[in-house]
C-alpha cells in the first residue's frame, strides 16, 4: 500500500477481499488501541492439555429448575388454585376461568420444563446423531488422530450470534480452529484480572498449540456493534455486562463517528463492525507472546468480515517486514507509535 512508507518497519494492510461485493468499505485502516508491554512472556513450558472425554454421554439427568422465590404466593399453582375457587364460586365465570386456568397450565408445563426442554433434548440429541453417523463415523481417521490431540492452525474470534459459527461459515472441520466466540467477536487488550478468559485462550493456542493464524471475524447486523454504538457511555448503565464488554472498541465508534458521522445509523454499524476487528488486531498486539509469534514470523493476523446478507466474506492481513536489528521491544514500540 502507498501509505506504508517506513523503511524499517511496515504496518500496513493488504486487503483481500473473497466477494463478489467489491464496496469501499473493504479497505479498513489498522488502528491500535492497546499499550504494548514490553516484558516478553515466561519461558515455563506451556501446559499439556489434550481433553480425551467423551463429548456426549449417556443422557444427562432432567433438570427441573425451581420456579423464581419471588413468585412466592403468585406462583402458577397457586394461580390456579385461585381460579379454580373462582370457578366454583362463580359458575357463569366458567368458561373464562377454565380457559385461563389451560393457559396457565401450559404456562407451567413449559417453565417445568415437560414440554419446550423434551423438544430441545430432541434437537441435540438428533443433531448428534446425525453428525457421529455422518460425520465422526465416517471420518475415523480424521477422529483417531484428534483423539490424541489437536493441532489448529488457526484461532478465531468470532461473535456469539448464532448465524455466523466459523466452522459452518469456514467449512472448518473438527481440530481445524481453536475458536472464541463472545459478543462482538472482541479481543480485550492484554489484562491479567479483567480479562483472563480470553487472555488464556490467546496463550493457550499461541504458546501450547502453535496456531500460526489468528483471525477476528466481524459480521453483518451485529447486535453487539449496535450496541457499542447506541449506548451512550456516559456514566449510566442500562446493562450488567454488555456495555462494559462492547466498550472494548469504542475507539472504531469513535473513529466511525468522526469519518462518516452523516451518514444513516445502520450504515455507519456497518463501518463499525469492520473498524472493530481492527480494534481487536491491535489488542492483540498487547500480548507478548503474540508480539513474539509475529516477528519471528510463526503468527499472522488477519481481519474478516462475513456479511450474511449478501454472502460474502472479506480479509485482510496486517503484514509487516523487520530490521534484522530490531528487537521485539523495538518492534512493540514502533509499532505502537506508529499505529496510533
Ligand atoms: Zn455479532
Amino acid at each position: 500500500m502507498s501509505n506504508c512508507t517506513m523503511s524499517t518497519v511496515k504496518g500496513c494492510l493488504a486487503s483481500h477481499v473473497i466477494s463478489t461485493a467489491t464496496s469501499s468499505q473493504s479497505r479498513v485502516a489498522f488502528r491500535p488501541v492497546a499499550t504494548a508491554r514490553l516484558n516478553s512472556s515466561p519461558s515455563t513450558p506451556p501446559p499439556n492439555l489434550i481433553q480425551n472425554k467423551p463429548v456426549f454421554a449417556a443422557p444427562a439427568p432432567i433438570i427441573h429448575p425451581l420456579l423464581k422465590e419471588d413468585m412466592g404466593k403468585d406462583s402458577y399453582e397457586e394461580a390456579i388454585a385461585a381460579l379454580q375457587k373462582l370457578l366454583s364460586e362463580k359458575g357463569e365465570l366458567g368458561p373464562v376461568a377454565a380457559a385461563k386456568i389451560d393457559g396457565i397450565r401450559a404456562e407451567l408445563q413449559t417453565a417445568d420444563g415437560s414440554a419446550s426442554s423434551a423438544e430441545s433434548i430432541e434437537k441435540l440429541k438428533a443433531g448428534f446423531i446425525h453428525f457421529k453417523r455422518e460425520k465422526y463415523e465416517k471420518n475415523p481417521a480424521l477422529h483417531a488422530e484428534l483423539a490424541k490431540g489437536q493441532s489448529p492452525k488457526f484461532m478465531i474470534f468470532a461473535c456469539s450470534d448464532s448465524r455466523v459459527c466459523p466452522s459452518h461459515v469456514l467449512d472448518m472441520q473438527p481440530g481445524e480452529a481453536f475458536i472464541v466466540r463472545n459478543v462482538a467477536n472482541m479481543v480485550p487488550p492484554y489484562d491479567k484480572v479483567k480479562y483472563a478468559g480470553v487472555g488464556s485462550a490467546i496463550e493457550f493456542a499461541v504458546l501450547s498449540l502453535k496456531v500460526q493464524e489468528i483471525v477476528v471475524i466481524g459480521h453483518s447486523a451485529c447486535g453487539g456493534i449496535k450496541g457499542l454504538m447506541s449506548f451512550p457511555f456516559d456514566g449510566s448503565y442500562s446493562t450488567d455486562f454488555i456495555e462494559d464488554w462492547v466498550k472494548i472498541a469504542l475507539p472504531a465508534k469513535a473513529k466511525v463517528l468522526a469519518e462518516h458521522g452523516d451518514k444513516p445509523f445502520a450504515e455507519q454499524c456497518a463501518w463499525c463492525e469492520k473498524e472493530a476487528v481492527n480494534v481487536s488486531l491491535g489488542n492483540l498486539l498487547s500480548y507478548p507472546f503474540v508480539r513474539e509469534g509475529l516477528v519471528k514470523k510463526t503468527l499472522a493476523l488477519k481481519g474478516g468480515y462475513y456479511d450474511f446478507i449478501k454472502g460474502s466474506f472479506e480479509l485482510w492481513g496486517l503484514e509487516f517486514s523487520l530490521s534484522p536489528s530490531l528487537s521485539v521491544k523495538d518492534v512493540a514500540t514502533i509499532l505502537h507509535w506508529k499505529l496510533l
